[in-house]
């Protein structure tokens, strides 16, 4: 009897072959359209959207203690400590949900960030898969993150912590693209398109891994 052949079995699925990209980051500067995009993306992909800068925000509506100390930073346009956001994503990425994948938004972006990820993957026995870079100019972040602040009020969108807000971008995790560019993660798409035309150079970017 001979054995089947697994490279064709018609009812293998992407998951079960662990080709698909499914371990992701989306990576740029604040106003890029990251949350919106990595929400479609995730989608798509059956795979939580997580983002640190959302359960930060949920922390500070509901008062908690993370919250709180989460506010002060966040309305100063500065990064929460590392040593509280590693721990949160921990304790994020053992959930059930992100078993078979995620797409974290928002987060590494300091480089401790990148080892701390690279550790709580390694811990779980598994690794990232590709790194969605989405590249737009710093005068149309700042004009969009304004009309978000009007629109959605968002406290840290007034133009003295955005400003801030896209230097510590520069600063600390600008650099970090070059780490996942020398390991080959990294896919750009160019975010100053249209929401629809982003998100159909996203899945092609998905797909040409
Ligand atoms: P975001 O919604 O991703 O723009 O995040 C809003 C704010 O939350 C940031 O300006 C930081 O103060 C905080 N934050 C979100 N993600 C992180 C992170 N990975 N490390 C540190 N602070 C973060």
């Amino acid at each position: 009897m001979t054995s089947p052949d697994l490279s064709t079995d018609p009812t293998a699925t992407q998951d079960d072959g662990g080709q698909a990209a499914r371990r992701l980051l989306i990576v740029g500067p604040p106003g890029a359209g990251k949350g919106t995009q990595a929400v479609r993306i995730a989608e798509e992909l059956s795979i939580p959207a997580i983002s640190t800068g959302d359960i930060f925000r949920a922390n500070v509506s509901q008062e908690t203690e993370l919250g709180v100390l989460a506010k002060s930073y966040m309305d100063a346009g500065e990064y929460v400590p590392d040593s509280v956001t590693n721990d949160m994503v921990r304790s994020r990425l053992a959930e059930a949900d992100a078993r078979d994948g995620f797409l974290l938004d928002g987060y590494p972006r300091t480089l401790d960030q990148v080892e701390a990820l690279d550790s709580i993957l390694t811990e779980l026995g598994t690794a990232l898969d590709l790194v969605l870079l989405l590249e737009v100019e710093t005068d149309e972040v700042v004009g969009r993150l304004l009309a978000r602040g009007a629109e959605q009020g968002r406290s840290d969108d007034t133009e003295e912590t955005i400003r801030r807000r896209l230097d510590v971008y520069a600063e600390q995790t600008a650099p970090l693209i070059d780490v996942y560019d020398s390991r080959g993660l990294v896919r750009r798409v160019d975010g100053s398109a249209p929401i629809d035309e982003v998100t159909v150079a996203l899945r092609e970017a998905l797909r040409a891994r």
